[in-house]
């Protein structure tokens, strides 16, 4: 089945002809033959002549894209991509994950976001020897933030540190769940600066540091096994890593405030991505309930489908509409943390819903690599602890709501 995209009367018609093209793209050049690419995927393709196809197709499909101006749309059109705002990347994101067709649009994470981080605080040195190779698909890359002995969901509990000796960095520290470090040319690096020569209210805080991963003293200690399979999120250990002061990314001590705006924004995409996703979910769910005859009758026919249907319908449209009010408050430049909270825990436990009753509806063949819900549900679940928690969402949300109160004044829902 194809995804059912109509115009939406209230964007604008520069949203509404980015979400067509879009949509035509991944339903005619991506979904027709999304099986050889998640048999590519799981690595199942054992001869040579599967594996030329697919490359093929996969080149195919990304010339189109770029076709149709859409290459790389996180990107400025002066850094070869589509130049989308926020708001047309959010609408954007939701066609993508509906067919899980980031990568073929230019977008591959945790490179995208690295990207996008360069792009802001980068230096033209720093953009023409790092973010112009990895827009170039020369480069990898990894953001590496989390520890495992310090709870991730307080970075300002980091205890990385970068000393400052002469010219140089020298960063020591233990981070894990670095993705896509086995692969990746650099590191984005989270560390406390200890610079006592340096601005005395900087000092200690937190700074981005780039560190390119064949550095003396960059051990790359493993790649972490994620629900049973070898992955390559990565724990790795900085042991006396000298790099030159000029690695340093944006001012000294604004590295916890670009990490908050990196999150910000794509936390919203992130939620979009669940949105797509459930649609597929959601599509895949009814379709087979229409077919599948279980107890002398089709699936459809039986109540207890009828309240997954009808759950799973209401599931996506309160993320979908919660989502994009956000992202709207956003665009506007309104404050939208509570908003940013509230659809972090609110949308992806809509998608883990969502995605177990279609499992269900599907049966055995839920579970298998036939169909794609076995990474929406990962996805799903992980997607509950990386970049926050629930609960350290739930928390805010619930002080800024008290501290509204306390000043005397009721939320303004409206
Ligand atoms: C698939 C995946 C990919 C990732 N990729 C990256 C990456 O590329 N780079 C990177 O740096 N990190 C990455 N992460 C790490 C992720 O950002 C962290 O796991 C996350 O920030 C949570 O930190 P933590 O695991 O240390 O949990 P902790 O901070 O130890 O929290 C554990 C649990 O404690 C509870 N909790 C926390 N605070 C409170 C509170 N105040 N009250 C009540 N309960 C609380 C929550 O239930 C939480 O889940 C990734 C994680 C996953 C799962």
């Amino acid at each position: 089945m194809k995804m059912n995209v109509k115009p939406i009367p209230s964007v604008s018609d520069r949203i509404n002809v980015i979400r067509q093209l879009t949509a035509q793209i991944v339903n005619d050049e991506i979904l027709p033959h999304e099986n050889l690419l998640w048999r590519q995927q799981a690595g199942e393709l054992t001869r040579d002549e599967d594996r030329q196809a697919v490359r093929e197709l996969r080149d195919r499909i990304k010339e189109k894209v770029r076709q149709a101006g859409l290459w790389a749309p996180h990107l400025p059109a002066e850094y070869g991509g589509a130049g989308l705002d926020f708001l047309e990347l959010a609408y954007m994101n939701e066609i993508l994950a509906y067919a899980g067709a980031a990568r073929l649009f230019g977008v591959v994470a945790p490179n995208s976001g690295n990207q996008k981080i360069l792009v802001k605080y980068g230096t033209e040195e720093q953009k023409q020897k790092w973010l112009i190779p990895l827009i170039d698909g020369e480069m990898e890359s990894g953001f590496s933030m989390t520890e495992p002995d310090q709870p991730g969901s307080d970075p300002r509990s980091l205890r990385t540190t970068a000393r400052r000796e002469g010219d140089e960095w020298v960063i020591n520290g233990h981070k894990w769940f670095t993705s896509n470090g086995l692969k990746a040319d650099f590191f984005i690096v989270m560390c406390r600066t200890d610079d006592p020569d340096g601005p005395a209210e900087r000092n200690g805080k937190m700074t981005q540091i780039i560190v390119p991963s064949d550095t003396p003293g960059v051990n790359i200690l493993r790649g972490i096994n994620v629900w049973g399979r070898a992955s390559d999120h990565c724990e790795i250990s900085y042991e006396n890593v000298r790099v030159p002061l000029e690695n340093q990314l944006g001012a000294t001590g604004t590295g916890h405030a670009a990490a908050q705006e990196r999150l910000g924004a794509g936390r919203v995409y992130h939620c979009m991505n669940s949105v797509g996703a459930m649609w597929r979910a959601f599509d895949l769910m009814v379709e087979r309930s229409m077919e599948r005859e279980v107890h002398g009758g089709l699936l459809e026919t039986k109540q207890m489908i009828q309240g997954f249907i009808a759950d799973s319908y209401m599931d996506i449209q309160a993320a979908r509409l919660m989502t994009i009010n956000c992202a709207e408050k956003m665009a506007a430049g309104e404050n939208a943390r509570t908003d940013i909270s509230s659809i972090k825990v609110f949308v992806p436990s809509a998608f883990h819903r969502v995605v177990d009753r279609a499992i269900q509806v599907w049966g055995a063949a839920g579970v298998t690599s036939d169909l794609p819900f076995v990474a929406m549900y990962h996805g799903a679940r992980s997607l509950r602890l990386a970049d926050g928690p629930d609960e350290v969402h739930r928390i805010l949300m619930a002080k800024t709501v008290l501290s509204q109160y306390r000043s005397g004044e009721g939320w303004a829902f409206g």
